[in-house]
Parts: structure tokens; C-alpha cells; sequence
């Protein structure tokens, strides 16, 4: 307080302490302006700066008006000073410390700017609501989402006029508006932080994120959702779609494979039907993949017309499609739509001027008949498949168990036959091969035999194929060689012996070749006693290959047959394509030798082996009437039950000493054939004639 000559009447300890006054200036009697001079050089800033603020005062005081003034110190301190003149014209002073009112409103201005700022700036549409459902506050994105005026959304709104509004705007969500406000409402009084998607009449989704809050009102997030989804969906569909033909992928056919049990249990009858083009891979070499893609769409395409909008149409891959039927009312179904699927790939496909001519082969399962869950009618059906493929295709074949008990087989031979080498299973057995004119044995063919543990003696048609489908053939092949040939080698100088090859050890890197000549060289034989017989089938397709490695081998000195003569496609022309030593007549024209057809080919076969300088041998001859027809046709060569059935190497070797000297004369062997009859359960039947 200041008397009216400004001095100082009176003034507190928080003054002084407020401003770090000395004592001699809290003195009563001090001068105002010393004071304030004082107050001013240690750090005292007026908001309107140090020289106004004595004017400022005197102006109040003039004037006999109170004012407000606010000043800040040096230490950060924020001071408010009323001053208010007194009668006596004096006049008193409060300094009030604001600071921590000041800053508080200020950051609160600051927070509430930034507050406003991350509102409007959010993608999702944001609307707070008080425990009397009554708006606190949105944001800009809420209403423009909802397309309402921005203006229009007011704190203290109800939840149910926003609502309406937004359903006037025409944001109608599917299902309904009252439908919708009643739900929300479900919602709100439910106070569970919950998420719901709403989808829109406009075709947009907005996914809707509601959160209680403590005073029973709530915070609700709205995002648009519309572009994610579509995003996800067509990731979706990628991921289970076939990218050429936007057919299901295996991918999503297994999925509803795994229904199918389900779908059984209810009742239902489905069909899986697995279905092959044939021929399609001479597409893709002869015309070139985009032609290839091309009949593929196509192909596609009428499977699509084949079948039902609620079957499910896949490509499993390459030319690979499958089919799952619902609902069937029987069978035959399935037969229906496998022989309209036959029908329909038949016909020729028109791909930018070129005529395509495929076919498809359909293998069909139908449960609960041939399983009972997706996996097993999928197996099944892959099974049928491969029998329709068998049968010559452009056929359907369904399931049947027999099937299975074939693949079955199948496998455990695969299984055993790579431990069979091994575990030194194989066995050769050795059939003579007779010269006719002479009556001695020229040479023997040594024949394959499998003493498989479990089931006993097996003859190669029962794994031979086996073996050359999984390559084991090669192995298997070369032990043969090795062993025929170390065999043969302990035989008289002048009896030759034959070895089977299959067109698999022709293949490229299979060093036939290389084998042979190992074979030869491991068991001293002169290259002149072995003899390689082989099908037609080797030579087939063009095979160049092969045909090299043939005339290295007969460069090596060994001799070439051809076996089974008759049995193939066009033998003749293969014997204009290689100089064969010796073509062996199947046995299937020696046994009908009564009927008039197979007598003109044996015929022809041996006058066309004169001609061309080759030796004739005639297989499977079993009686005395056969040969005796062989030997008017003047065939070179007989091998057959009549003389002697394929023997283990200890007996032919007993035989071959034998006859060493003398001629070979059926039915007067000598040989013991107690050991052979074990051996050659399936020649038991036929009468091997001993003396
Ligand atoms: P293949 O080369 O035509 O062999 C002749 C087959 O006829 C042999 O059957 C033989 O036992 C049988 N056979 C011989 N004489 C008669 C007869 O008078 N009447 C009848 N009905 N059959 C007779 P096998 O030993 O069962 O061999 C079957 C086929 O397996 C052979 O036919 C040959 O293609 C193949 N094979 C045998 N051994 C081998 C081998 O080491 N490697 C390869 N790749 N195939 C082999
Ligand atoms: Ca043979
Ligand atoms: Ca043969």
C-alpha cells in the first residue's frame, strides 16, 4: 500500500519475497519508484515492456481507475498486479502468482488445437457420445462418410437424430434403416466394446468399432472399409482360382473336398469325377503354349457347360480337372455328366485357325458307394482315371474296389523291388534256343525271376512294367547282363546266350552301352555269344537315340533280335530301320499255327528274315505239331516248352554238358527236373517231357 506521495505505507513478506526486495526497500517510507526501478532491473518483464509500464501507472492514477497488469519474471514466474487507487490518493496493490493457472489454460489451449487437428485429420469418422446418448464430440470425416453437413452435427445431437439424419441422406445400411437404428440401439445398451460391419445400400462397407466408456456413454469409430475388402477378396479369389482359366485351384476344391464327409453323413450323394485331356501335351509341343492356353480356356469353358451351377469345376493343373458334383440322385449322375464331358472335349476346337482335336478321359468316385470322405472318392476317382486312360481313352470309367486291390499290389512291389537288388532276390532261369536244321542248342535266354520273401517265386510280367515305370529297370537290367554273362561264360564256346532289354535302358544317360561292355569284359565272353533282344517298342517314335546306341552295341560285336515279332504296330517297317540278326516270332502265332492267318505270317516272317539275311526263331512251341509246322516254314530257330522250360543255371549247365557232343533231342533231355518244377510253378501245368 502507497500513501498519495507514492511511498510505501506498508507491504507483506510474499510481496517481498515475491519480487527478492532488499530489506531497506520494504521500509515504510520507501519511494514507489525505487521499487519499481528495482523490481525492473533484477528481471521483471511487463508484457508491454519496462519504459511503459511507470506511464501505464500513472495513467491509472490519474485517471482514479483500477487496472490489471500482468508481468513476467526473470525465474519464469507469471504475476498478476491489480492495482486499485484509494480515496486518500493512494492506492493498493495485489500481486498475484498465476503461473501454474496461466500455463495449465494454455497447454489445454494447445492440447484441445491438437486434439481438433488429429480429429479432422483421422481417416475413420469419430463420434463420442455422453451416458445420455447425446453427442460430445465427431469429426469432420464422420459426417462427410455419412454425407451429412458438416455444420449440421451438433454436440448435445441424440444418438438417434444423428442416425436419422444420416438415413435421410440415404445411407440406407442392407436390411433396412429402422432395422439398423434398432440394432445400434441394441448395441449401446449392451456397453460391450463390440465391432460391426455395416454394408451399404451404395455397395459400400463401413466397419463400425464401439467402445463403452466409464460414464456410460461411448466412443464409435466408423471406417470405410469398401477398397480393403474388395482388395482382400480379390486376393481371396486369386489364391483359390486358377489364373488362366479362373477355374477353382486345387487349393479350393480341397477345401470342399473336406466337406464332403460332412455333406455324406447328412445324407447327400457326391461325385468326385477326375478328368485328363489326351493328346494335350502334342498341343503344347506341335502349336506352342499360347495355343496350348487357348484350348485350355476353351476346354474350360465347357466343362462350365457340362456341369451344374452347384458343382464345382477345377483345374487341378496342366491339363488336370476335377469335378465335384452335389447332390446326386444316383450313380449314373455322374456317368451322365462324364459322358457329356467325353462328348464335349471331343469336338473340334477352332483356336486362331487351327483345328484341334483332343479328348478327355474321366474317372469317376461317388460316395458314400466309393468312400465316404473327400480324400477317399479323390483317390478313387484318380484310380478310375487311370483305368479309363488304359482303356484306350475318351472313355469314363467308374471306381471299382478291384481297383484299389491293383494299386495296392502295385505299391508293395514298387516297395519291395528296391530292396530286392539289394537283398539279392533276382534269379536268371535259362531257356535253350534249339537250331532246327542242326538239333543243338545254339544259345539260351536268360529270364528274370524274383524270389520275393513273402510271395514266392515271381515272374516278370508282374514287375517288370513296375520296374520300368520307376526306372528301377536300369539296376535291375544291368544285373542281368552281369550275370547272364558270367553264366554263359562257364558254357561251351559255341553256345550263345539272349538278354531281354526294356526301351527304358535305351533312355538318354542309362549308359546301356557302357554296361554292356563292362558286362562283357568282367566275364571275358567274346561279344559274338551275347545277344541283345529287344521289342519294337524301342524303336518306336523315332527314337534316334535308340537307334544309335543299337548300332554302337552291334559295333561292339554283339548280336540284336527282335522279339515278339507280330505283337506290335508295324513291325515290318523296324526291320527296314535296322539290321537285326535275328527276328523272333511271338509265340501267339506259333500256338494258333492251325489257323490260317498266323501260318501266312509265319510264313512271310520267314521268307522276308531270308531275304534279308536274318536268323527266324519261333517261340512257345509246345508240341510236336507246331514244330513240325515251324520247321516246313523253315524257321532257324525253336524255343519252347517241347524241349525244355526256362531252368535255373545249375541244371541248363548239367543239360548243356550233356548235349555237349551229342544233338539236342526233345523229350529225351535226361534232366532232372525235380528242381525245375519248383522252380516253374506256372509251367507245372504244361507237360515238360523227360526221359
Ligand atoms: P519273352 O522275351 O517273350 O520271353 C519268353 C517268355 O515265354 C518267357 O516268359 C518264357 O518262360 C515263356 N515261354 C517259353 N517257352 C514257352 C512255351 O512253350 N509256351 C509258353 N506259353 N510260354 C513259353 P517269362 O520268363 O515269364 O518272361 C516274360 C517276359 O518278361 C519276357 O518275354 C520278356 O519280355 C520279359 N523278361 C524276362 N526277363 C527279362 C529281363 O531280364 N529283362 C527284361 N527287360 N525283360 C525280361
Ligand atoms: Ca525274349
Ligand atoms: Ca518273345
Amino acid at each position: 500500500m502507497f500513501d498519495a506521495d507514492e511511498n510505501l505505507v506498508v507491504c507483506n513478506d510474499r510481496y517481498a519475497s515475491m519480487y527478492e526486495l532488499p530489506e531497506e526497500l520494504t521500509k515504510p517510507g520507501t519511494p514507489h519508484r525505487s521499487i519499481v526501478e528495482y523490481r525492473l532491473e533484477h528481471g521483471m518483464r511487463p508484457a508491454r515492456g519496462a519504459a511503459g509500464f511507470l506511464d501505464r501507472h500513472y495513467e491509472l492514477m490519474d485517471q482514479k481507475k483500477p487496472g490489471v497488469e500482468t508481468v513476467t519474471l526473470r525465474n519464469g514466474r507469471i504475476i498478476s498486479i491489480r492495482h486499485q487507487p484509494m480515496k486518500d490518493g493512494g492506492w493498493v496493490a495485489t500481486h498475484q502468482d498465476m503461473t501454474a493457472e496461466i500455463t495449465q489454460a494454455k497447454k489445454l489451449e494447445e492440447q484441445n488445437l491438437r486434439f481438433e487437428a488429429a480429429l479432422n485429420n483421422m481417416t475413420q469418422g469419430l463420434c463420442m457420445f455422453d451416458g445420455d446418448k447425446r453427442l460430445v464430440v465427431s469429426n469432420r470425416r464422420y459426417a462427410e462418410m455419412y454425407r451429412i453437413p458438416w455444420q449440421d452435427v451438433k454436440a448435445g445431437m441424440s444418438l438417434e437424430d444423428i442416425l436419422r439424419q444420416r438415413l435421410e441422406a440415404g445411407n440406407h445400411p442392407i436390411g433396412g434403416g429402422d432395422a439398423f437404428v434398432a440394432s445400434r440401439l441394441v448395441v449401446v445398451a449392451e456397453a460391450k466394446a463390440t465391432r460391426f460391419v455395416a454394408e451399404m445400400t451404395d455397395g459400400r462397407v463401413i466397419s463400425v468399432v464401439h467402445q463403452p466408456l466409464a460414464d456410460g456413454g461411448w466412443v464409435a469409430t466408423h471406417e470405410d472399409i469398401t477398397e480393403q475388402r474388395r482388395t482382400q477378396a480379390r486376393v481371396q479369389h486369386l489364391a483359390r482360382h486358377d489364373a488362366l482359366t479362373d477355374l477353382s485351384n486345387r487349393i479350393l476344391f480341397q477345401e470342399h473336398l473336406e466337406e464332403v464327409a460332412a455333406r455324406v453323413r447328412r445324407g447327400e450323394m457326391v461325385g468326385v469325377l477326375c478328368i485328363d485331356l489326351d493328346t494335350f501335351k502334342g498341343v503344347n509341343d506341335t502349336l506352342g503354349h499360347g495355343v496350348g492356353d487357348a484350348v485350355l480356356k476353351t476346354v474350360s469353358k465347357r466343362l462350365l457347360d457340362c456341369a451344374r451351377d452347384t458343382d464345382l469345376v477345377a483345374r487341378l493343373g496342366g491339363d488336370e480337372f476335377a469335378i465335384l458334383e452335389s447332390r446326386l440322385l444316383q450313380p449314373e449322375d455322374a456317368a451322365l455328366l462324364a459322358a457329356r464331358i467325353v462328348k464335349a472335349i471331343a469336338e473340334p476346337f477352332d483356336i486362331n485357325g487351327h483345328l484341334v482335336l483332343i479328348g478327355a478321359s474321366v474317372g469317376i468316385a461317388v460316395a458314400p458307394i466309393d468312400g465316404e470322405d473327400g480324400e477317399a472318392l479323390m483317390r478313387h476317382a484318380d484310380l478310375a482315371l487311370y483305368r479309363a486312360k488304359g482303356e484306350g481313352r475318351g472313355t469314363y470309367h467308374f471306381y471299382e474296389k478291384s481297383l484299389d486291390a491293383a494299386l495296392q499290389e502295385r505299391r508293395s512291389i514298387e516297395a519291395g523291388l528296391r530292396a530286392a537288388l539289394l537283398h539279392n532276390e533276382f534269379r536268371l532261369v535259362y531257356q535253350p534256343l534249339v537250331n532246327v536244321s542242326e538239333n543243338r542248342v545254339s544259345s539260351c535266354e536268360a529270364l528274370l525271376r524274383w524270389e520275393h520273401p513273402e510271395r514266392g517265386l515271381l515272374d516278370p510280367r508282374q514287375f517288370i512294367s513296375i520296374a520300368e515305370e520307376t526306372g528301377l529297370i536300369v539296376p535291375i537290367g544291368e544285373w542281368v547282363l552281369r550275370e547272364a554273362c558270367a553264366t554263359a561264360a562257364t558254357w561251351p564256346d559255341h553256345i550263345g546266350v539272349a538278354v531281354n532289354l526294356s526301351p527304358t535302358q535305351f533312355g538318354k544317360n542309362r549308359n546301356l552301352v557302357e554296361h554292356v561292355k563292362s558286362a562283357l569284359a568282367a566275364a571275358a565272353l567274346r561279344p559274338g555269344r551275347l545277344e541283345l533282344e529287344i521289342t519294337e517298342s524301342v524303336l518306336l517314335a523315332d527314337n534316334e537315340l535308340a537307334l544309335k546306341i543299337l548300332v554302337k552295341l552291334k559295333e561292339l560285336g554283339v548280336k540284336i533280335a527282335m522279339d515278339d515279332f507280330g505283337t506290335g504296330y508295324s513291325s515290318l517297317s523296324y526291320l527296314r530301320r535296322f539290321p537285326f540278326d535275328k527276328i523272333k516270332i511271338d509265340q501267339s502265332f506259333v500256338q494258333d499255327s492251325s489257323g490260317p492267318d498266323s501260318l501266312a505270317i509265319v510264313k512271310a516272317v520267314v521268307g522276308l528274315g531270308q531275304s534279308l539275311g536274318m536268323m527266324t526263331t519261333a517261340e512257345g512251341v509246345e508240341t510236336e505239331a507246331q514244330l513240325n509246322m515251324i520247321r516246313e516254314q523253315g524257321c532257324t530257330e525253336v524255343q519252347g516248352f517241347l524241349f525244355s522250360v526256362p531252368l535255373p543255371a545249375t541244371s541248363i549247365s548239367h543239360l548243356l554238358e550233356r548235349l555237349n557232343s551229342g544233338t539236342f533231342r526233345h523229350g529225351l533231355t535226361g534232366t532232372d527236373t525235380s528242381g525245375i518244377m519248383n522252380l516253374e510253378a506256372r509251367a507245372s501245368s504244361r507237360s515238360v517231357k523227360t526221359s
